[in-house]
């Protein structure tokens, strides 16, 4: 059986940051980056921005050059896919049947696109947006589509219907709950947004409960057709597409005995996981965060999965330090560059800086008085100003954090 110093479960943005800095901090071990994609590390926010709309060929989203990985040593295994660890004999087991024995684990196995737990919800013209392969065959029938469905109006629905409505496609895009983005932002995004999404043609239903997805062919297995609202009405579609939320890929991870929380692998301030040499980062890691009142939680972003990755390397190579890393995201739609820092769940009130209806402004978040996170639409400044009022929990006077005359690193 082979054995390596590292093995790196998952090469997506965490497991090959996680390489990527163990090379980095002079790690002079042996390191095995397995994947279950056929495709080298890339990076999966253009899945639903400037690649889903053709304006990026795929080979500008390389994490690194594909030479790069043999260059610095790292063993890249792609079309592997970790379906069992021994935590006790310290080995991953594939599928297939094969064995590597490590001494290190890293878990950054990302997560599998949530399915809509209705009747059709597996019909031939559902997709998900997670993978290369995914966005691939939405664009391969989108080609003959004129008419699609989106389900879910989080990020990456929203992010959907901006690029296909551009392509010249009539979107529906159904929202479960009252309002857009209801997860992570406020209602003055949610307004803005929704309102963003009419004006450019979308028909944007909220509260809209979906019963079925319907198809053609014999008992309604054909491809899709349409999708059944709870109130009875059919809504006609060439395709759908399903952007409500992730499951954390941790069975193995679990089944070896690992403890979990909300959904995904618990992890320490150092990544670690409850089993001894074994890490967890990214979308599945489930951590204490201080920008969220110390709450444990998943964040799903690039920063996250790039700044634990680095921790969790940090600690192998025996220089371990505590995850504290500032929360920040982004989102385009239309010409909008949303641009966010910070946590909001959890928040008290709201301070508008800026007019939404000149499509420039911000939320600035207040929990217990203080600064939690700032939402900026268009509004490169105040995101990278507002930074330090989040990281300082700053308290200041909302008429003052309005005042769009004062800059927000002069109110620090
Ligand atoms: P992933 O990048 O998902 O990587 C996990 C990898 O592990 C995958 O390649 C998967 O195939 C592989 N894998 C899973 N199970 C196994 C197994 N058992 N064996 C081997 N390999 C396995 N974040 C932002 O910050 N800004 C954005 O604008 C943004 N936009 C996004 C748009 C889209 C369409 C999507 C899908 C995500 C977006 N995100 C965005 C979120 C961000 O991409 C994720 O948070 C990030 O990719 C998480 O990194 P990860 O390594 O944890 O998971």
């Amino acid at each position: 059986m082979d054995f390596f110093d590292v093995v790196i479960v998952g090469a997506g943005h965490a497991g090959a940051q996680a390489a990527i800095s163990l090379r980095q901090q002079k790690f002079a071990g042996s390191i095995l980056l397995i994947g279950k994609e056929a495709e080298p590390p890339y990076e999966r926010p253009p899945l639903s921005k400037d690649y889903l709309a053709g304006e990026k060929p795929f080979e500008k989203l390389y994490l690194r050059p594909p030479s790069y990985w043999e260059g610095n040593d790292i063993e890249l295994r792609l079309n592997h896919e970790a379906v069992a660890v021994d935590a006790a004999a310290r080995t991953v087991r594939f599928a297939g049947g094969s064995q590597v024995q490590y001494g290190d684990l890293i878990w950054a196995t990302g997560g599998t696109p949530r399915k809509l737990p209705v009747e059709g919800g597996n019909l031939p013209g559902v997709y998900a947006v997670r993978e290369r392969a995914d966005v691939d065959a939405i664009l391969e029938r989108l080609e003959s589509a004129k008419r699609v469905v989106i389900v879910g109006g989080g990020y990456i629905g929203l992010e959907a219907a901006a690029v296909m409505t551009k392509l010249g496609k009539k979107i529906i895009l159904l929202e479960a709950l009252d309002r857009v983005l209801a997860r992570v932002c406020g209602q003055e995004m949610s307004d803005f947004y929704e309102a963003e999404h009419r004006a450019h043609g979308v028909d944007l239903r909220t509260n809209a409960a979906i019963s079925e997805i319907v198809g053609d062919g014999i008992g309604g297995n054909g491809r899709v057709t349409g999708v059944r609202l709870a109130d009875g009405e059919v809504i006609a579609a060439d395709m759908v597409i399903v952007g409500i939320g992730i499951e954390p890929r941790t069975a193995p991870l679990l089944d070896a005995g690992a403890a979990g929380a909300n959904g995904g692998v618990e992890v320490d301030e150092y990544c670690r996981t409850s089993l001894s040499h074994i890490y967890a980062v990214g979308d599945c890691a489930a951590h204490r965060n201080a920008f969220a009142d110390g709450a444990v939680i998943r964040l799903e972003s690039v920063q996250n999965a790039n700044d634990q990755a680095k921790i969790a390397a940090a600690a192998i190579c025996g220089n371990p330090r505590p995850y504290v890393a500032t929360p920040w995201f982004w989102s385009n739609q239309y010409d909008l560059k949303l641009q966010t820092v910070g946590l909001s769940a959890g928040f008290e009130s709201t301070i508008l800086r800026g007019d939404p209806a000149e499509r420039s402004f911000s939320v600035i978040y207040l929990k217990t008085g203080k600064v939690a996170a700032l939402d900026c639409v268009n509004r490169v400044k105040d995101y990278a100003q507002g930074r330090k009022l989040v990281e300082a929990r700053a308290i200041i006077a909302p008429e003052i954090l309005a005042d769009t005359d004062l800059q927000l690193k002069e109110m620090i």
